[in-house]
């Protein structure tokens, strides 16, 4: 970024720090990734310099069909990618994403049904704290207590109780297999529409190694910056030609203006590297990276809610060290150079600013290069971490030692600086 040093270099060096912030540490929050140098170029081309509104071939602004192309290339490759009929690129982010569906498909004062922000769902999932909790009624569904996995009875009662018009499946935090057809088969059932949001899985159903909602639900919601290793945003997927004007036309004018056609771009190339078979051996390298890092962390005592995982994600009960919250192991382990968010578990006892669990995901280190030995030992870190914490803080040390050891061998984005 020489242009930037030397204008303002305030700015070009906190950029700095967060590059140097990136590379020191092992990035395990579960919903980042690294993009590729060719995404990030795209997203800082003179694309950003355009008006858009509207959609490709109908646009509210002159001077449109360089970034229409841009944005059809996005489109075609997104629908390519999951078997989608029709796309909506230009969400600016997954929220906007979710705003947009569920205002299309239900009006202020309406039930809607998702999962419970406690267990795993997202904000807008009928969160009070956001619109969605704000504009309609919300019906929430949960776990299992026994199994800590969707509770399908609990779904398939309230959904027939309340006849929600969207029924929402998807999660933040949930390290399991979710059954689509069987939401599917609910929502219908009862007359309402089935929103799934697959944000945090959308690169494993990319690759064809999560069961993909596209074929079974009304509409389909994403971000890109996930697992599918884009750069930030959303998406919207469906297949019934009759609902292409109501979404459409929820995204703009409905609840957004311009399209941002530099980080459409981006969208575009993120979908061009998931096309192609390589980025199927990177999820399935996520996939056991996470299963290692599971193993690491139990066999140092740590409990994972359900047991392990399916996909990217883990979710880490911290009790069987007692005193040790959420909040403090996410300090200690970014104190060693192990970043992680706090989270919930269920049936969680503490508040959420506290919690008594963490997130741990694989998706950014494996673009890193982490093989799976190295991730079990990273899962070994994390236990010793938090007991040492509990225990013996001294024993951080040698953690953060061994830390910077390995990421010394895994260089990230060495041509940047
Ligand atoms: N949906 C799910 C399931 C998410 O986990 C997230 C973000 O973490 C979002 C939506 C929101 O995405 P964004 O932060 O891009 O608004």
């Amino acid at each position: 970024i020489p242009t930037l040093r030397r204008q303002d270099p305030e700015l070009a060096s906190l950029i700095g720090d967060e590059l140097g912030r990136q590379r020191d540490s092992i990035e395990l929050i579960a919903s980042e990734n690294f993009v590729s140098p060719a995404v990030m170029e795209a997203v800082g081309t003179v694309l950003t310099n355009k008006y858009a509104e509207g959609l490709p071939g109908k646009r509210y602004y002159g001077g449109c069909w360089a970034v229409d192309k841009v944005e059809d290339l996005a489109r075609e490759r997104v629908k390519a990618l999951f078997g989608a009929q029709f796309a909506n690129v230009q969400p600016h982010s997954g929220a906007q994403a979710n705003y947009a569906v569920e205002t299309a498909f239900a009006k202020p004062g309406d039930t809607i049904m998702g999962m419970d922000l406690s267990n795993g769902g997202h904000l807008t999932h009928g969160s009070h704290a956001n619109f969605s909790g704000k504009l309609f009624d919300v019906v929430s569904y949960g776990l299992d207590p026994a199994t800590e996995r969707i509770d399908f009875d609990d779904v398939a009662a309230k959904a027939e109780q309340r006849k929600p018009k969207i029924i929402i499946a998807g999660a933040s935090a949930y390290p399991r297999i979710i059954d689509f057809e069987r939401f599917a088969q609910i929502a219908h059932d009862n007359g309402a529409i089935l929103m799934v949001d697959m944000a945090h899985i959308a690169g494993i159903v990319a690759a064809g190694l999560h069961p993909s909602p596209v074929p079974v639900a009304d509409v389909v919601t994403s971000t890109t910056h996930k697992t599918l290793r884009g750069t930030r945003g959303g998406i919207i997927l469906w297949n019934d030609p009759d609902y292409t004007k109501r979404i459409n036309s929820s995204v703009f004018p409905g609840t957004q203006g311009g399209p941002l056609e530099h980080v459409i771009a981006g969208k575009a190339v993120a979908f061009g590297e998931a096309l192609k078979p390589e980025f199927k051996t990177y999820i399935q390298n996520v996939l056991a990276n996470a299963k290692a890092l599971g193993r690491g962390m139990q066999a140092k005592g740590l409990r994972l809610v359900t047991g392990g995982t399916d996909n990217h994600l883990l979710l880490v009960d911290l009790t069987p060290a007692k005193s040790v919250t959420g909040r403090d192991a996410e300090q200690a382990l970014e104190s060693v150079g192990i970043t992680v968010n706090k989270n919930t578990i269920p049936g969680e006892q503490r508040s959420p600013f506290v919690t008594s669990g963490i997130r741990v995901g694989s998706a950014a280190i494996t673009t890193r290069g982490f093989c799976e030995a190295e991730c079990e030992r990273v899962g070994e870190l994390i236990g010793e971490t938090v007991f040492a914490l509990e225990e013996e803080p001294e024993r951080l040390d040698g953690v953060r030692a061994e830390v910077a050891s390995m990421l010394a061998s895994h260089p990230l984005y060495p041509n940047l600086d």
